[in-house]
């Protein structure tokens, strides 16, 4: 694995050292949803399960996949980088023994979502079917939304960039603040999101998106079936990112 993506944090900081202390004020879903969607959507509530034991600890085929998909650059540059999906390990301690896990993070389509609630020209919502966007027409690039998230799942794209590989995808926009979108144009056209389809290409399918208002779904069986975590459950963020082995 690329050691940039590889961010070594001490104690899970990461995931419990954001010092979010707002006491969040959220919206209703009906009043942050995008109400020009089509009404099927709204049946829909998509989310992620990802068993952290099916994942191999240097691959890196759903980061790669996103960066292709979605025409993310990778920069030498930490200042400059943008990982919409990132890998990190985490320390831990079981009594004198020091544990570590290799964690994926991206943007948990909270349900309540603390970076549309900030947003002042609602360039970020929720659709109908929880899928947390940003509309980069809309976005100031004020970083509200950066800060107010306490996953720290936004990246703010400073630079103008030759990297677009993929035509079928627009060139991202300079200046605009940006986080995975969970391939919405793929679910919506019935395909999985990029990393979900690359993961499985691989054999891990440690990966898996689906509707969680279906209890029959494949994530709706997973939660069932196993003892899952999300992460900073306490914000009452409702993060759609559930993890089976952490
Ligand atoms: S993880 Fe962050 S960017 Fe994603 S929906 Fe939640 S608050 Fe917003
Ligand atoms: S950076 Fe863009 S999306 Fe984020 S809060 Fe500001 S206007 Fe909204």
């Amino acid at each position: 694995m690329d050691r940039r993506d590889f961010i070594k944090v001490a104690g899970g900081t990461v995931l419990a050292g954001t010092s979010c202390t707002y006491a969040f004020r959220f919206l209703t879903s009906s009043s942050m949803s995008d109400a020009g969607v089509d009404s099927t959507l709204a049946k829909r509530k998509w989310g992620m399960v990802i068993n952290l034991d099916k994942c191999k600890e240097d691959c890196t085929a759903c980061l790669e996949a996103c960066r292709e998909e979605n025409n993310v650059y990778h920069d030498e540059d930490d200042r400059w980088d943008i990982n919409w999906i990132r890998k990190v390990k985490i320390e831990g301690k079981i009594g004198s023994a020091t544990t570590e896990k290799t964690m994926i993070l991206l943007c948990n389509h909270c349900d309540n979502p603390p970076c549309a609630q900030v947003c002042p020209v609602q360039a970020t919502y929720k659709r109908e079917d929880g899928i947390v966007i940003v509309d980069h027409h809309r976005c100031i690039g004020c970083r509200y939304c950066m800060i107010a998230c306490p996953y720290n799942a936004r990246f703010f794209n400073f630079k103008d960039e030759e990297h677009w590989i993929n035509p079928d995808r627009p060139k991202r926009t300079h200046g605009v603040a940006e986080s995975c979108h969970l391939c919405a144009h793929r679910l919506d056209a019935g395909k999985m999101p990029a990393c979900v389809e690359a993961c499985e290409k691989i054999g891990c399918g440690a990966l898996s998106v689906g509707d969680f208002n279906d209890p029959e779904s494949n994530v709706s069986k997973l939660i069932a079936d196993n003892s899952v975590k999300r992460i900073r459950e306490d914000l009452g963020t409702e993060p759609k990112v559930y993890y089976i082995g952490l």
